[in-house]
């Protein structure tokens, strides 16, 4: 598959990032760290390589352990990624940073000794949208006039 020129960031934002990724170079960490990192049940990673993105305003970085990195923005506290701190020339970002998420396709589940398995397959829930729940619709409302996408 061919790189995309995606770009993405943080929710407030003040970290901003451009990056060649692979759609189909995605996957699911269920490790503990990542579950405590992103507050997640999994962390939803794109892989790519370091030289391929370029943050247009830095991110801060947490040592989240001896061997590893994660930038995220201090100011609103969007999990942005994971790096490890030497030895490898490529990172993660997190698919929910990017601006358009929907490219991403998912190949593999890591850190699967610790996968929940009962939030893997939910594809038979009912499903809500955020505009069917009028309280919230009416918060929106009453805050900005409308509702965002
Ligand atoms: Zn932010
Ligand atoms: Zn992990």
């Amino acid at each position: 598959m061919t790189k995309l020129e995606k770009a993405g960031g943080c929710q407030c934002g003040r970290v901003r990032y451009r990056a060649m990724v692979d759609p189909a170079e995605a996957y699911l960490c269920h490790c503990r760290m990542c579950q405590r990192a992103t507050g997640g049940f999994a962390a939803s990673f794109a892989h790519l390589a370091q030289a391929d993105c370029i943050w247009e305003s830095e991110p801060d970085w947490y040592e989240s352990s001896p061997i590893a990195k994660r930038p995220f923005c201090s100011k609103c506290g969007t999990p942005l990624g994971f790096q490890f701190k030497e030895g490898s020339a490529n990172m993660d970002l997190t698919v929910g940073s990017f601006d358009d998420p929907a490219d991403f396709v998912p190949k593999h589940h890591f850190g699967a000794e610790a996968l929940h398995e009962a939030w893997l397959d939910t594809s038979g829930l009912p499903r809500y949208k955020t505009t069917d729940y009028e309280p919230l619709v009416q918060k929106w409302k009453d805050a900005t006039g409308s509702v965002p996408e």
